[in-house]
């Protein structure tokens, strides 16, 4: 065999994706590339999304893509894994939209929810028409959900909710939201819809990561819900749990596209820049950080196509999740922060990529369970002592 491998697929593991897996990587890749990739920064800079994305997700069948039925596009693990890949390779927000939605508020309604709350809403939101958000996370219960205050008590047959969510992602956008709150017999989720009296929505501002992203804090005022609004069957954590798996799977590829982008922005760049009267990319330390960068990412993807081969023979198990979180968004960090030197003064401009995604992993290092208790979730499997608390 002779020839070089892309640095992007070194071990050229997209040779083992099946036709539809490879068909859905173009497909995304060349929306993204064309549609995304150019107002990108735009939107970074502003803090916005433009009104009609959920839409166009929809149209491209990435809304649930990997849920069965009502109107979902039922495909594999691993194209929804590669799927994610794509849009985090132009920004981590636009993945997390389709996280939110998808594995976060859909999968929720679709593995908890009764029949007729999935007929009501996931066709809807399979095509963007209808936006879902997912609030588990208060201002004093972040890693801890389990402290969580918010409440939901009976009144007849029907539940009142008070509380407030922070941090909640689509939460401005979202015509539902996926509600964990306390009731007598533990946590328990509810279907919200947002014009619900007593339910209001505040974007948070002044972040400096996750720009493209709208966020929000949930607040829930006596809102006062039918008795068909609580998952059925559910109680305590497993609930929010089971979701957050889906979409920390989702983020497992995620970062392996923000990782690739910064190292394909920082080949391209040592390669067009001479100083000392050469190519950047012909001084051997250059030569070493990109090696080293090259091995993270592939490693990286060998690490999520492997979650996705088990996660579609249906063996994938949490901690193995959590492994890969741990290590793929630990490894784009590192390759996003070594890129973002190689560019020198350039690198600190939205004119390139490598900052914001240096920026962006960071919310990505936090949100869906921090680094350090994706760390505790494996030492506890290894040691058999759970160091939580
Ligand atoms: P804390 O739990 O206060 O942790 C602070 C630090 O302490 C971390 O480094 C943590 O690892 C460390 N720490 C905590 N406990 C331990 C321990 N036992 N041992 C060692 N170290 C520990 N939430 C939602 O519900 N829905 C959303 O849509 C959503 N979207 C988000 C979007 C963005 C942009 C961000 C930034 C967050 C989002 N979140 C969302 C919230 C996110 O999941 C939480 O921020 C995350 O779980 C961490 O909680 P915290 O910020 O309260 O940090």
């Amino acid at each position: 065999m002779t020839g070089t491998p892309p640095a992007g697929d070194f071990l050229q593991l997209d040779e083992r994706l099946t036709v539809e897996e490879r068909a859905v990587r173009d497909t995304v890749r060349d929306f993204a590339q064309a549609e995304l990739a150019p107002h990108i920064a735009g939107w970074y800079e502003n803090g916005v999304l433009p009104q009609d994305l959920g839409r166009s997700f929809g149209k491209l069948g990435l809304l649930g893509m990997h849920l069965d039925g009502y109107g979902c596009a039922g495909v594999s693990a691993t194209a929804y894994g590669v799927a994610c890949r794509e849009l985090e390779a132009v920004d981590s927000g636009l993945r997390s939209f389709v996280s939110v939605q998808g594995s976060l508020a859909m999968f929720a309604i679709h593995h908890w929810g009764s029949e007729a709350q999935r007929e009501e809403w996931l066709p809807r939101m399979a095509t963007g028409e209808a936006i879902g958000c997912f609030g588990l996370t208060e201002a004093e219960a972040g890693s801890d959900p389990g402290s969580m205050r918010t409440s939901a008590r009976r009144d007849g047959s029907d539940w009142i909710l008070n509380g407030t969510k922070m941090w909640i992602t689509n939460g401005t956008l979202a015509q539902v939201a996926i509600v964990w709150a306390r009731t007598e017999d533990g946590v328990r989720g509810f279907v919200v819809p947002t014009d619900t009296p007593g339910f209001a929505a505040h974007e948070m501002h002044r972040k400096l990561s996750l720009r493209a992203s709208i966020t929000a804090e949930l607040v829930l005022d006596n809102v006062r819900l039918p008795a068909t609004a609580v998952f059925p069957e559910v109680r305590g954590l497993r609930g929010p749990l089971s979701c957050l798996d889906e979409a920390r799977y989702g983020i497992v590829w995620g970062a392996v596209g923000a990782a690739r982008a910064c190292l394909t922005e920082a080949l391209e760049y040592t390669l067009e820049r001479t100083q000392f009267g050469k190519q950047l990319a012909a001084f051997q330390l250059t030569q070493g950080k990109l090696a080293d960068m090259v091995v993270a990412v592939n490693n990286s993807g060998l690490v999520a196509a492997q979650l996705g081969r088990l996660k579609d023979a249906g063996s994938l198990l949490p901690v193995q999740v959590s492994y890969g979180k741990l290590a793929n968004v630990r490894a784009a960090l590192d390759v996003a922060r070594t890129a973002r030197s190689m560019l020198g003064a350039a690198g600190i401009t939205l004119d390139h990529t490598v900052m914001r995604h240096m920026a962006n992993l960071e919310t990505v290092y936090t949100y869906e369970g921090t680094n350090e208790m994706h760390a505790l979730s494996v030492g506890a499997a290894v040691t058999g002592i759970p160091a939580f608390r």
